[in-house]
């Protein structure tokens, strides 16, 4: 399952070209029993199946020897949500990464216990297994290492890099059925083009993610724009 998808397209270059380094590991392979079993039965009853401790330990025991310093990861719907911030310091990480993935009910409790980890969702919903979410947040740590993306400056404006959603993109046709590209991106100003996205971005914002509004750093001119915006949407609804 994680193969095929971390080895296309970006990630898959970015690993070519040695800026990534993904391996992947099969927990069965620390199983110590002949039928290499992972799960086990939960104490107390109940259903479902509980990971075994002793083969996530093996496993993570033998990439620390192998790889030095690592930063381990749960994916688990109990963990704080992962956002564009924190993929922006997984892409810094200077230590390996290690995602264990759970399946069924999840791991027993003394992995978390027994070695420093951080248990990590990706939303309020439950996954069948670990593997979903990794690939997730690998996924958006890796384009944030720099050369990962042609292009770097697309980082810069996008959603959640400032707190704020992005402008709106168009490409051509100029028009497609009755609909118009917004007539200031063909006007060649670039200043009054950096304007208007700046602009709605905010109003993106502003409409469908307001929550986000309190953490970004605007000017004292945006903040009043804002301000007006929000005047404006009172007034003709009322
Ligand atoms: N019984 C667990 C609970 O209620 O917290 C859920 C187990 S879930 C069926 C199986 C595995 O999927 C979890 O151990 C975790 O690795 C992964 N998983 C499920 N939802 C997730 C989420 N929202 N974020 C990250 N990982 C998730």
């Amino acid at each position: 399952m994680v193969a095929p998808a971390l080895n296309e397209s970006m990630l898959k270059r970015a690993q070519e070209r040695h800026l990534l380094d993904i391996r992947i590991h099969q927990l069965r392979d620390y199983a110590a029993d002949k039928h290499r079993t992972t799960d086990d039965v939960p104490y107390g009853g109940g259903p479902g199946m509980v990971m075994k401790p002793d083969p996530i330990f093996a496993a993570v025991e033998k990439i620390r020897q192998e790889r030095g310093a690592v930063r381990i990861i749960i994916p688990s719907p109990q963990g704080n949500l992962f956002n564009q911030t924190m993929a922006g310091t997984f892409s810094k990480e200077e230590r390996s990464l290690i995602f264990i993935c759970g399946h069924y009910e999840g791991m027993d409790a003394r992995v978390k216990e027994g070695m420093p980890a951080e248990e990590v969702s990706i939303g309020d919903y439950i996954l069948t297994g670990g593997e979903l979410a990794a690939m997730v947040m690998i996924d958006a740590s890796a384009r944030l290492i720099p050369g990962v993306l042609g292009e770097p400056a697309s980082l810069e404006e996008e959603s959640f890099s400032s707190s704020l959603l992005e402008y709106p993109h168009y490409t051509r046709p100029v028009e497609f059925r009755g609909l118009r590209v917004p007539e200031i991106l063909l006007s060649g100003n670039h200043q009054a083009i950096r304007t208007w996205r700046k602009q709605q971005a905010l109003l993106n914002t502003l409409r469908k993610r307001p929550d986000l509004l309190a953490n970004a750093s605007l000017t004292e001119d945006e903040k009043e724009w804002v301000d007006q915006q929000q005047c404006d949407a009172i007034k003709s609804h009322s």
